[in-house]
């Protein structure tokens, strides 16, 4: 038996090898990462990580988690390429490694641009540890960052930085924050605090050039024709899937490396789990690649499952959360295609949320400082519940008598 290669040591692929264990297997585990330090927490970075210069990273699993669960750990080496059919893969480093199973979580990688008068150095993107400690290290020692994107993590990293005293612009492309992931009673209120904490918002507008000095960003001049200074620029305009082991190995790719609902790539001997892969989702019947810890951690739960021999179906409820300054989002759904809303709570006390209906039924809720809601609603959804949009406006205690 040659054992589970495990491609990927972040949330998903250090979920997969602890889960084979819980599931009783038996055979030779082995995960590769081609980060060199043990697997850490991600979300911390841009939340205090990049404002704390005495932050250590967060460790998922101790050493010796893996050395008691006879988990082989290949940390700071790249899997160069992948066969499905002779079930072996190829390190960087010449190693080759021959396989049962493969579980490709290789994640996903910030999405860069070229810029005019680029590149220059300070023009720099979150994903790891080694670029948080870059961001880290800069922010030290610069007073205006610009960061372009108004997503979850530039805001997160420009909430972090305000907080720690720069100066901080957002400069977002769309006509609202967050657009792809919230509703506009969200965005608005979001931008609103964000702005009281003193980070400057601008939005529909995008970076038309970089200007520089000694090789170092010194300024953006914006779509508008405004210059902004900044001596550091973090883009943060979304992520691509990191698929092209399984594109070279001839694995079918639709946005991510299509999976079916137990982790199947189109190579039967090869699962895919986390931000690299694409599925249909069980709630809503459409294909999505989730980028979050949820779907990253059930996912490798589900992959263990395959392996062990059972034939379940993915169907966690997916929920996300995010903490801007001082609101702790948190989203449970899939509400890109709802088509009424129901807010409770009140904004102006920085505690509401707002739930998402699609042809009557519950589609998700995003909180912003409500975790009770957040909490029932992965009740309420993990048991096909949908309450009426009376009972959500009438408020909490309505709503838990709906359920109960
Ligand atoms: P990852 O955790 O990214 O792991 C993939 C690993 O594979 C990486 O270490 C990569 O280097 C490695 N790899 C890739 N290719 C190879 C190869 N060929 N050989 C060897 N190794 C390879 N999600 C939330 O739910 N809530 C949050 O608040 C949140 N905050 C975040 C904040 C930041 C700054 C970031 C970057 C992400 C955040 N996320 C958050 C998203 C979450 O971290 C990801 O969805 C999750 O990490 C996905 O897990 P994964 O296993 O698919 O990929």
């Amino acid at each position: 038996k040659n054992g589970v290669v495990i491609i990927g040591a972040g949330h998903g692929g250090v979920q997969a090898a602890a889960s084979l264990r819980e599931e009783g297997y038996d055979g030779r585990i082995v995960l590769i990462g081609d980060e060199a330090e043990l697997p850490y927490h991600k979300p911390p970075l841009s939340k205090t990580f990049i404002k704390d210069p005495a932050a250590q990273p967060q460790i998922l699993r101790a050493e010796a988690f893996f050395a008691g669960a006879s988990i082989e750990l290949a940390l700071g080496e790249r899997v160069a390429s992948l066969d499905p059919a002779a079930g072996r893969v190829t390190l960087a480093s010449g190693t080759d490694l021959p396989f049962d199973k493969a579980v490709l979580a290789t994640g996903s990688r910030p999405r860069t641009l070229t810029f005019e008068g680029g590149p220059l150095g300070g023009v720099l993107s979150l994903r790891s540890i080694a670029d948080a400690r870059l961001i880290r290290d800069l922010a030290a020692q610069v007073e205006d960052v610009v960061v372009l994107g108004g997503g979850f993590i530039g805001l997160e990293i420009a909430a972090t930085l305000a907080a720690g005293g720069r100066n901080v612009t957002v400069v977002e492309a769309q006509d609202r924050l967050l657009a792809r992931a919230v509703a506009p009673a969200i965005s608005a209120h979001v931008a609103q605090r964000l702005s009281e904490a003193g980070v400057r918002i601008l939005l529909q507008t995008m970076v038309g050039q970089l200007e520089g000095e000694n090789g170092h960003v010194s300024a953006v001049v914006t779509s508008t024709g405004e210059r902004v200074a900044a001596r550091m620029l973090i883009v943060g305009i979304g992520v691509t899937p990191s698929t092209e082991l399984a594109e070279a190995a001839g694995i079918t790719i639709a946005n991510g490396i299509r999976v079916d609902q137990q982790m199947r790539s189109s190579a039967p001997d090869v699962l895919a789990i986390g931000d690299c892969a694409s599925y249909r989702h069980w709630l809503t019947g459409e294909d999505v690649r989730l980028e979050s810890v949820q779907n990253a951690t059930d996912q490798a739960r589900l992959a263990a499952r395959t392996i062990t021999g059972h034939a379940d179906a993915y169907s966690a409820v997916p929920w996300f959360w995010s903490d801007i300054g001082d609101m702790k989002l948190q989203m449970v759904g899939l509400t890109a295609r709802s088509d009424s809303q129901v807010v409770s709570g009140e904004p102006a006390d920085n505690r509401f949320s707002v739930f998402h209906f699609r042809g009557g039924r519950l589609a998700g809720i995003e909180s912003v400082n409500r975790p009770a809601d957040h909490m029932l609603g992965r009740k309420m959804m993990g048991a096909g519940f949908s309450p009426d949009a009376k009972s959500v406006a009438e408020g909490a205690d309505a709503l838990k008598a709906a359920f109960a």
